[in-house]
């Protein structure tokens, strides 16, 4: 029988659903329907354990699972000997130290001798340590934004994505301690069965995250512009150039990196490129 490969998911919260996403990109079904704790995909030797996010790193350490999709903060928190195999873009937040927006504290400097809430002590007494700040840490689990305003505590260090938590709480942001988005993580000792299947679905998460990170490019250039246009698109080896039937023009086919998007948008359309056309890319296999 072959081994199937055991990974720990989010069973509910933030990062459950750009899991599930994940994986059903990577071409792999799991339907959790009724709402178990344990299901075998339907194509693919994976058998998916849903958790809370806290337990995943020792479940993964203790080979309870083989490998999971948890947030890098929980990972770095909880400590455990796993590896961090690949970033997975998704579940993007930072790990900041806030302080109420009106009140005496500025810097981190200002927090020397003062009490800072958090539900990371690990993390943040790892930063202060470097930073040579002496501050009480009060570890409290859950609505630690509320802290400051019921006394609890003078700052605060917390996970922050959009900012809006902080701003209805009126806490202003003073330092970004850790960034931070869901990982994939894996036990230090599969077997070497695992470590195929492992890889076989890294290929496919790979390539998926290569697909979301770049654009195909679809424009008619005048042919005496294409030599510029060309220079701006190098594409993946160069881009694919077509006859149009009207004489004179052509048309250039091309990968773009997001990064480079808006800014090689405009100097094509600089150069003379017309009718162009942004199309996204579902897989991307090199
Ligand atoms: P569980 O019930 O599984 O313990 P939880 O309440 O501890 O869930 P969630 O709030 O669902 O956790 O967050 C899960 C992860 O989502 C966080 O550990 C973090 O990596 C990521 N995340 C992204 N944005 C945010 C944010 N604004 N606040 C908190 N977590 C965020
Ligand atoms: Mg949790």
């Amino acid at each position: 029988m072959q081994e199937t490969l055991k990974i720990a998911v989010q069973k509910s919260g933030r990062l459950y659903e750009g899991s599930m996403k994940l994986l059903k990109e990577c071409g792999i079904e799991v339907s959790n329907g009724n709402n178990q704790l344990r299901v075998l995909a339907a194509n693919f030797p994976l058998e998916v354990f849903f958790l809370r996010d806290d337990d995943i790193p020792e479940y993964v350490q203790d080979a309870v699972a083989d490998i999971g999709f948890v947030g890098e903060n929980v990972v770095r928190e909880s400590n455990k000997e796993i590896t961090i195999i690949e970033k997975l873009g998704f579940g993007k937040c930072r790990l900041s130290i806030a302080v109420p927006k009106n009140g005496k504290f500025e810097t981190l400097t200002d927090l020397n001798q003062k009490k800072i809430a958090t539900s990371y002590p690990l993390i943040l007494s790892g930063y202060l340590k470097e930073k040579n700040i002496t501050a009480s840490i009060h570890e409290i689990s859950g609505s630690v934004e509320i802290a400051p305003r019921i006394g609890l505590a003078d700052a605060i260090c917390d996970l922050v994505s959009s900012g809006s938590t902080l701003f209805t709480n009126e806490l202003k942001e003073i330092e970004t301690i850790l960034l931070s988005e869901a990982v994939l993580i894996s036990n230090k000792n599969l077997s070497a069965e695992k470590k195929l299947i492992l890889e076989s679905l890294l290929f496919r998460i790979r390539s998926v995250k290569k697909a979301k990170n770049n654009k195909y490019v679809l424009l008619n250039a005048p042919n005496d512009k294409l030599e510029t246009i060309c220079k701006i698109l190098p594409g993946m080896r160069s881009p694919t150039i077509l006859p149009l039937a009207e004489s004179g023009w052509s048309s250039v086919h091309s990968v773009i990196s997001e990064n480079d998007f808006w800014n090689a948008i405009e100097k094509l359309k600089a150069a003379g490129a017309q009718g162009i056309l942004i199309i996204p890319i579902e897989k991307m296999i090199l």
